[in-house]
């Protein structure tokens, strides 16, 4: 091979490759390019065309330029109206560039010439040429941005010189400089045959590729392109048949579906419900009935979610803003969420739910309220009081007519996120009165194992209950069936004390009426007339009747300040009350308290508190025979039966004459108002009743008492001490008797009521006849006119 050497002026080449063989038009605006156009011209003509490396550089030195380049003719040169030369060059030969000079205004480079061995595989060379041509008209074909003239094409498929061919094909490809160098670098006339070859081969499949995926794309947009228009056409016929809005409420159901995120079994179905639907008559019954159906499906919560985390620090916070007192209550509520926040990422803990235990008014629901403000969840409730069927909680199936979902459903409606904080009222009162047993439907819906896919009978699609934070309320534990109870953690509030009820009204519930009657600045209240009202016009374990009152104060007030407006801010006394709210109601210190025959002051407790209860007993001649009326279960019966037993093996020491029992006939009775649950805890009250009725001795009515009652006359402990003490103080007794196995705890009772009350420990009955029986007005056991009360 032989290498000849040249000098010649340089010009650099952006962003382009010129391959030999080609005429081409050149561009030259930098004025060394110019001035080398100028130099060549003046000479023979000749120069080294040299691609940049990088094109942005304007003056490239020769480390910015390719080491190889063309030898080219300047064939042609015209001159611009803006300067630049547009030059024709025909390129000619493969050059290496060896070294670079700078002369006046241009550039030199001395280049050796790359030359093709002069031999080669003719037979290889054959077959190689053969299907360069194939691949280029194929690429021709396939290129889609390629437009190049026919003739030209031809031109390509009629080349006979193998040295030329690979350069030419390569001229008319669009490839980019890396491509087009590579081809350039090539020497050998089998190896520039291959690479071209390569390089188009490359090309085709890429392109084949492209059209699989166009023709997909294609396919897609078609399938779309009918179902659009297929729905254009139907919303026309439906605008033919029912007028204008129904197509388009069809699109817009359609629409919504489609964004509700819906489970893709629940989105099936109301797809589903939709295709029937479009077909119906609109406005016609079951037109009205499928639309309803599908309202529900799309108006409850499937993805939209409210709050934060747990945070224990700012519940803690909320609660106190919220409530007054209760430290146990909430620091059990605390404890609760701690642990339930502990176990956030664990599947499967199954915690248990809260269950909040109280009278009324004690701030139950509040506490609830107060749980989903500290997470920033939506709040909601529902009753369950009174639900004795399982189509409230589970809702009726579409097939009956004004069928809809139940309470569950609808609140997680009006919650319209997945994970509201939801509280369910009086659980206790469902279960007491059961059909269709509701209660094993709320089970269902409190299992952590199966909540997750809740079945509404009318949305008849599973619902995902479990992100939901579920409270329930109670005000007695006894009435919640076993196995709900089980799944509960219970949080008893017992009962607020005059004292707390008074720190309540004060903090929490007058400022909150002053502003809801808009008098605030307008209105004040004294302590003296806040305790009045709590002692006067309120009898109650909780607060709830407090603040009705205190309402109605400020309500009253709001009318005589817009009929008469007043300056600053007018004070309610105590005295003033009955001109707000009325006469008292309640007057403790009139309570009829002088010593009664037959007759005795119980305690008792009862799912909305404490409460005083009289026990009246009256004795007639006659057979032995008991009479039982009023609230009294058989529980209250056993009572009575032992009070009775007791006095008979006693009878000497009551002055009771042998055999009284077979003489006289018992009528004893409990007003309404005491629970027969509550039954044992009436026995010493009962014990007592009987024996002033057959003495004649008067009960003193001062002194209240609790306490079962055995064969024997054992005192034995009782329930609800602390309610029972509450309800006491409240009414204004003083004076309490109690079983001496109640003991320990008092301690929970507190100070302020304790100190009020005389307690007297017992465990004998004869201990509570002893303290309450007044000797008798004559000394005579029972005649034939004994004494009396009149029956209730
Ligand atoms: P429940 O649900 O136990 O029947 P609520 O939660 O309805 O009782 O309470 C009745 C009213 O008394 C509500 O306005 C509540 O905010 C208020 N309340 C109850 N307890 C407290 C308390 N400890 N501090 C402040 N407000 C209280």
């Amino acid at each position: 091979m032989e290498n000849r050497t040249l000098e010649l002026p340089v010009i650099p080449l952006r962003n382009t490759v010129i391959l030999p063989h080609a005429t081409s038009p050149v561009d030259v605006g930098r004025p060394r390019s110019k001035a080398a156009v100028e130099r060549a011209s003046e000479g023979d003509r000749h120069v080294f065309l040299v691609t940049q490396k990088a094109p942005e550089v304007d003056e490239p030195a020769p480390e910015d330029l390719y080491d190889t380049g063309v030898l080219a003719a300047v064939k042609q040169v015209m001159r611009l109206p803006d300067g630049t030369l547009q030059v024709v060059v025909e390129t000619k030969a493969r050059a290496r560039l060896l070294a670079y000079r700078e002369e006046r205004g241009y550039v030199a480079a001395a280049g050796e010439l790359l030359e093709d061995p002069p031999t080669y595989d003719e037979a290889l060379v054959r077959v190689l040429m053969r299907e360069l041509k194939e691949a280029f008209e194929r690429y021709v074909e396939a290129h889609k941005g390629l437009r190049l003239d026919r003739y030209k094409v031809e031109a390509v498929l009629g080349m006979v010189d193998p040295v030329r061919l690979p350069d030419v094909a390569a001229g008319y490809a669009t490839w980019n400089v890396e491509d087009k160098m590579a081809v350039l670098e090539t020497v050998g006339v089998e190896n520039r045959l291959k690479k071209v070859l390569e390089l188009l081969l490359r090309d085709l499949e890429r392109f084949a590729l492209d059209s699989k995926i166009a023709a997909r794309v294609k396919e897609q947009m078609d399938a779309n392109q009918r179902e659009y228009y297929l729905r254009e056409q139907m919303k026309a016929i439906q605008k033919e048949l029912g007028g204008e809005d129904a197509a388009g409420e069809m699109l817009e159901l359609r629409e919504r579906i489609e964004a509700s995120g819906m489970p893709d079994e629940v989105k099936e179905k109301a797809l589903k419900e939709l295709t029937r639907l479009e077909r119906m008559q609109p406005g016609s019954p079951e037109a009205t009935v499928a639309r309803t159906y599908l309202d529900w499906l799309l108006d409850v919560p499937w993805t939209e979610t409210s709050g934060d985390a747990i945070d224990i620090q700012l519940t803690r916070q909320v609660l106190d803003e919220d409530h007054y007192g209760l430290d146990e209550v909430k620091e059990r509520i605390l404890e609760f969420l701690a642990v339930r926040q502990l176990a956030e990422d664990d599947e499967s803990y199954k915690g248990p739910i809260l269950c909040l235990v109280g009278p009324p008014g004690v701030g139950k629901t509040s506490l609830g309220r107060s749980v989903a403000r500290s997470m920033n969840r939506k709040f909601v409730r529902i009753s369950l009081g009174g639900v004795r069927d399982e189509a409230e909680i589970r809702g009726h199936r579409r097939t009956y007519i004004g069928a809809l979902p139940g309470k569950i459903i609808q609140a997680m409606k009006t919650a319209g996120v997945v994970n509201p904080v939801f509280l369910l009222d009086e659980i206790d009162k469902m279960a007491s009165d059961w059909r269709g047993d509701p209660a094993s439907a709320m089970l269902e819906v409190l299992d952590p194992e199966q909540n997750k896919t809740f079945t509404d009978h009318y949305l008849d699609v599973p619902y995902d209950l479990s992100r939901v934070f579920f409270i329930t309320t109670a005000n007695s534990l006894s009435t919640i069936p076993g196995p709900l109870r089980d799944r509960m953690e219970i949080i008893e509030i017992p009962g607020y004390t005059a004292l707390e009820k008074e720190q309540i009204a004060k903090g929490f519930l007058w400022p909150r009426q002053l502003e809801a009657g808009q008098m605030k600045g307008r209105l004040a209240i004294e302590d003296a007339a806040i305790r009045r009202v709590i002692h006067e016009y309120t009898r109650e374990a909780g607060v709830r009747e407090l603040e009705r009152q205190l309402a109605k104060l400020v309500r009253r007030a709001a009318k005589r300040y817009i009929e008469n407006p007043w300056e600053g801010e007018r004070r309610v006394a105590e005295a003033d009350l009955p001109d707000y709210l009325g006469v008292p109601k309640y007057r403790p210190d009139k309570r009829e308290d002088a010593p009664q025959v037959g007759a005795a002051q119980g305690l008792a407790w009862t799912p909305v508190g404490g409460a005083l209860l009289t026990v009246e007993a009256l004795a007639v001649p006659g057979k032995g025979n008991l009479k039982l009326t009023g609230n009294l279960g058989d529980v209250m019966k056993e009572s009575a039966q032992a009070a009775l037993s007791y006095l008979r093996s006693t009878a000497s020491r009551w002055g009771l004459p042998e055999g009284f029992h077979t003489q006289w006939d018992l009528h004893v009775h409990v007003p309404e108002g005491a629970t027969p649950k509550d039954g044992p805890s009436a026995g010493i009250t009962i014990a007592v009743a009987i024996a002033s009725a057959l003495t004649g001795r008067p009960a003193r009515m001062d002194w209240a008492m609790t306490g079962e009652v055995t064969l024997r006359g054992k005192v034995l402990a009782i329930g609800g001490l602390k309610e029972k003490l509450l309800a006491a103080h409240q009414s204004g007794i003083r004076q309490v008797i109690l079983p001496a196995e109640n003991e320990p705890q008092l301690a929970e009772v507190p100070e302020e009521v304790l100190c009020d009350l005389e307690v007297k420990l017992v465990e004998q009955v004869e201990e509570v006849l002893e303290t309450v029986l007044l000797p008798a007005p004559e000394p005579t056991p029972p005649t034939d006119k004994p004494s009396l009360r009149p029956e209730a």
